[in-house]
């Protein structure tokens, strides 16, 4: 073992470190400021659309993040497009970054991973980032709601409940389309059989004669809900799924004088109305009552920018397109410098503090403070 020399020379006995931690946990940490490369290392198909892709850094490093939490990847599909993806591993298995993607029809992102990401591929990313979680070894009563890939967060969540202790009381509903499309099945119910604490149903859509299915069939309904989760009003609920489910979700809830406090939901789908979680991760931005002049330093464009309206807005309402996906400081899509002025930018992680310390700003979150220009 080391001996620390100090500042006289004397030997020292080892320090605190060296006695009580091992080699392994003075691998340094993934530092989302300087590391941006992925590598995978394995593929595994969990469903006929889906595929887990397992990633590690160049060098080891240990990941620090919450579950819920995602990365955003750069995608070398139509120039280059980014794309957020939730980490799926538990946070308690830090050495590793998994995510699952599911098929899209016609979505270049998920069928470029898909199609392409194989172990050796490298990919530039940005994160963990996100405020989508909970503790489920200290929340105490907890019931987790997702349909389709909105089963990623959930399942790092549980993963890590049980690899540290043991979730305190969970339930945990999943709905998917057929029985083969119920994605991480059969790890969720063996995780289930080996913890009492893990209560699981799932609910499919669809079955067939062929498969002999003994869980619920049909859309969740609210009796479904009282019998898979008898007290769920008592309990903190977590949403994840399609737009539509999560609306038929919470007008469920809501229907019932549920504590709507006490729901958070996290919505993959940009487009959709109802994007963001209850509890979101942006502030609210400083709404100056001015008017400013924007200048796009490479269009040639100036345009007005109303008071409280974003970059992206004013540029959209004056017919420019810039680049953006979702409009909510989180995928880094818009990054633009920033020539001059001054702006407020309430991000959601979607870009690094060494950009911003170059003048980059997400034109989605980012309102003038002053004139501007920007290149664009
Ligand atoms: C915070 C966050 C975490 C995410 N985590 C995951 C994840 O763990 N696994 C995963 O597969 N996807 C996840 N997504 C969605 C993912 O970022 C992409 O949007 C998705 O892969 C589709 O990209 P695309 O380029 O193939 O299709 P796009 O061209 O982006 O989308 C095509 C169409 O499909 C809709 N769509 C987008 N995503 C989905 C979806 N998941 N299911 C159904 N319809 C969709 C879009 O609204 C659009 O209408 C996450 C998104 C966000 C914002």
């Amino acid at each position: 073992m080391k001996q620390n020399a100090t500042p006289d020379g004397l030997k020292a006995g080892p320090s605190y470190e060296e006695e009580h931690f091992t080699e392994a946990t003075r691998i340094p940490m993934w530092d989302p400021e300087v590391d941006d490369v992925l590598v995978c290392r394995q593929v595994r198909q969990e469903t006929h659309d889906v595929k887990t892709f397992l990633f590690s850094a160049r060098e080891p490093r240990v990941f620090r993040f919450y579950p819920g939490q995602h990365m955003t990847f750069e995608l070398p599909v139509e120039g280059m497009i980014t794309r957020s993806y939730t980490i799926s591993s538990s946070a308690a298995r830090p050495y590793r970054i998994e995510i699952t993607v599911k098929r899209v029809p016609g979505g270049p992102g998920s069928n470029w991973m898909l199609d392409n990401m194989m172990p050796g591929k490298e990919v530039s990313v940005s994160g963990p980032t996100g405020e989508y979680t909970t503790d489920a070894t200290q929340d105490e009563k907890l019931l987790f709601i997702s349909a389709g890939s909105g089963i990623t967060p959930m399942m790092s969540m549980v993963r890590t409940a049980c690899d540290l202790a043991g979730p305190t009381d969970l339930h945990f509903i999943h709905a998917a389309r057929t029985p083969a499309d119920i994605i991480f099945r059969n790890e969720l119910e063996l995780l289930a059989a080996q913890n009492p604490a893990l209560k699981l149903a799932f609910t499919c859509s669809t079955t067939s004669a062929h498969n002999s299915w003994m869980g619920y069939e049909g859309r969740l309904t609210l009796q479904m809900l009282s019998l898979m989760s008898p007290d769920f009003k008592q309990r903190k609920i977590l949403c994840c799924g399609p737009a539509r489910f999560m609306e038929g979700v919470r007008t469920m809830l809501q229907g019932v004088g549920f504590p709507m406090e006490m729901y958070h939901e996290e919505s993959f789908d940009f487009g959709a109305e109802t994007a963001g979680s209850f509890e979101d991760t942006i502030a609210a931005p400083e709404i100056s009552n001015q008017t400013y002049r924007i200048s796009f330093t490479k269009t040639g464009h100036v345009v007005e920018c109303g008071p409280g309206m974003t970059i992206l807005s004013a540029a959209r309402e004056a017919g420019i397109l810039p680049l953006a996906s979702c409009q909510r400081g989180i995928c880094g899509t818009c990054k633009s410098q920033l020539v001059s002025g001054v702006t407020d930018m309430q991000h959601g992680g979607g870009i690094r503090k060494r950009e911003i310390d170059q003048g980059k700003i997400l034109i989605c979150c980012t309102t003038p403070m002053s004139d501007i220009e920007v290149e664009l």
